[in-house]
């Protein structure tokens, strides 16, 4: 299974967008190296988990195909993980020789909410009849293209569902962000699901800041690691990353990566593949 990291910035991007900070304008000094686009990661080249604003210039700067992929997980609405306006382009006299011409959207009743506004208008018939959208809640499981799905409760925003996702094929990936700390019940139903994770990828907004209700910071992902092996779903094969990173956070590379190194941790960055 190959992973890519296309964007690991949380809401705001990195620099962000409207932000003159140190931070920010230290990595506006070295794009090449520093640039954090808005989280979003390809799996093997065809199932895509979340649709930020950068998608098309994620395909653009790592040559994705983003008309090969016909699954699409999507996380939560805000728009750092879902917008939905680009959709209108997938067809009519917008696109040609797409590789898949249909797509599959997987995601809560809110990211439906946001799909129908966003194309509302300008969606033509013959774009929107070969996308399909399918309603996720927390504790299912389904395939999609040849991988299976168990959607998890994230601890993130009211009045949605964010959902976690565990992803298996040949092998297994844990993705959690956007989220805090979540339940016990989640580490249960992985468990009762069998479930060994390959890699784990984790919401890392805060990096060494101060914990909040809605993020993570590395303490939190050594207690969530910490959990995962209690319960047996990771063990000394299991690769960990930690990523969605906000400017507050200074995510410079060399910063992120020594941190995330001194808890037994990979920061991953804008282009980053990890084979599992
Ligand atoms: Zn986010
Ligand atoms: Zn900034
Ligand atoms: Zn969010």
């Amino acid at each position: 299974m190959k992973l890519q990291y296309l964007g690991t910035a949380a809401a705001e991007g990195f620099p962000a967008v409207f932000c003159n900070c140190e931070h920010c304008r230290a990595a506006a000094r070295d794009l090449a190296r520093e640039w954090r686009s808005r989280s979003q990661v390809l799996i093997d080249g065809r199932l895509l988990i979340d649709f930020p604003p950068d998608s098309y210039a994620h395909a653009l700067r790592f040559g994705v195909d983003l008309s090969a992929v016909r699954h699409l997980l999507v996380t939560h609405s805000h728009t750092d993980h879902f917008y939905a306006q680009e959709f209108v382009n997938r067809g009519y006299k917008f696109a040609a020789g797409m590789k898949e011409p249909r797509l599959d959207i997987y995601g809560n009743e809110e990211v439906f909410s946001v799909y129908r506004e966003s194309t509302r208008r300008e969606m033509r018939a013959e774009v929107g009849e070969n996308i399909a959208f399918h309603v996720l809640h927390p504790w299912q499981k389904f395939t999609a293209g040849g991988y299976e799905v168990l959607t998890l409760p994230a601890v993130h925003t009211a009045g949605e569902e964010t959902l976690l996702f565990c992803i298996r094929a040949d092998k297994t990936v844990l993705y959690l962000n956007d989220t805090a700390p979540f339940s016990e019940e989640v580490y249960a139903f992985l468990r009762a699901e069998g479930v060994r994770a390959d890699l784990v990828s984790m919401d890392c907004t805060q990096l060494d800041r101060a914990a909040s209700k809605r993020h993570m910071n590395l303490q939190d992902n050594v207690f969530v690691r910490q959990k995962l092996l209690e319960y047996g779903i990771c063990g000394p094969y299991t690769k960990y990353y930690v990523t969605h990173f906000s400017h507050n956070s200074a995510p410079l590379r060399d910063r992120a990566e020594r941190l995330a190194a001194s808890y037994g941790f990979c920061a991953a960055h804008d282009g980053l593949t990890v084979e599992v």
